[in-house]
């Protein structure tokens, strides 16, 4: 089967560093994919550079079977790749289904979208069916700052998924969330996700939160793939382990699997 996205060859160099080394990556329709790696490991460059917002020095990236290497991110999210970010892209000021209904109206329904009324019925309806999908809507008249960071988490990917991805990528979706929040959190954005049936790619230093949600990970050691498979297979590489698990266990002190 066609993948979904492919990139080939995939470099960024900035100056004398090399963020992204030929980095050659294919993800299936429908996929759950874990992304892992230390810290200044090139995940966020790889991310930016799939989703339009940092131009590769060399490399290709196709979404099914179309070309869109270097392309705008406004133009990437219209082929169909969306993205959340590590910290929340939210107005905190505003309330919750405030937040969602300027994501709907940002969709670009035209040059004049902006000089329309933000609320309409359909509008509402959407932003709403949202809310609801992301387990959200009993927050709908909170102000967004007020908000538990699980919940500010949830409301930034409920936001990146208006323009109804194909393929949604996740930067550090559990990053800065408590113990108690991750879980629910995982659950509801993986169930959204399946709902819709597209393909997720998260980004996430927490094995816990890899070994139970991907069914494929890809290990990035200095801007390269060092693995790319199976969870357990991942995540048992010795490489895998001396570069990038035993950091990250060292960081929360705890074990990839309770197995
Ligand atoms: P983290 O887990 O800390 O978010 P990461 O794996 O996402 O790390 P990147 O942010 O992709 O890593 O960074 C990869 C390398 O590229 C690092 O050495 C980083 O310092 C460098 N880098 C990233 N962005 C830039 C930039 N705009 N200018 C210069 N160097 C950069």
């Amino acid at each position: 089967m066609e993948p979904i996205l492919e990139t080939r060859s995939l470099s960024k160099r900035f100056g004398a560093v090399v963020a992204a080394d030929e980095v050659s990556v294919r993800v299936a329709e429908g996929e759950v994919v874990g992304v892992i790696g230390a810290n200044g490991a090139g995940k966020t460059t790889f991310i930016n550079m799939v989703t339009g917002y940092l131009k590769p020095s060399a490399g290709t990236v196709r979404f099914r079977g179309r070309d869109i290497t270097g392309l705008a991110p406004r133009e990437v999210t219209r082929a169909g790749v969306c993205r959340s970010f590590q910290i929340p892209q939210i107005f905190r000021e505003l309330s919750v289904l405030e937040n969602v209904l300027i994501a709907l109206a940002m969709l670009g329904e035209g040059r004049l979208a902006w000089l329309r009324p933000l609320r309409s019925r359909e509008r509402e309806e959407r932003a709403n069916a949202l809310l609801r999908r992301y387990a959200l809507d009993a927050y709908a008249p909170a102000r967004a700052a007020t908000l538990p960071q699980g919940v500010r988490k949830l409301l930034d990917i409920a936001m990146a998924t208006v323009a109804r991805p194909a393929l949604l990528l996740l930067d550090e979706p559990t990053s800065g969330v408590s113990v108690e929040e991750k879980f629910p959190l995982m659950d509801t954005v993986m169930s959204a996700v399946r709902e819709t049936g597209a393909a997720s790619l998260f980004v996430e230093h927490d094995m816990e939160i890899v070994a139970r949600y991907a069914s494929r990970v890809i290990a990035f050691y200095e801007g390269r793939v060092i693995a790319d498979g199976p969870p357990r297979e991942v995540l048992g590489d010795p490489e895998v382990r001396r570069h990038v698990v035993g950091t990250e266990l060292h960081r929360t002190g705890r074990s990839a699997f309770h197995a």
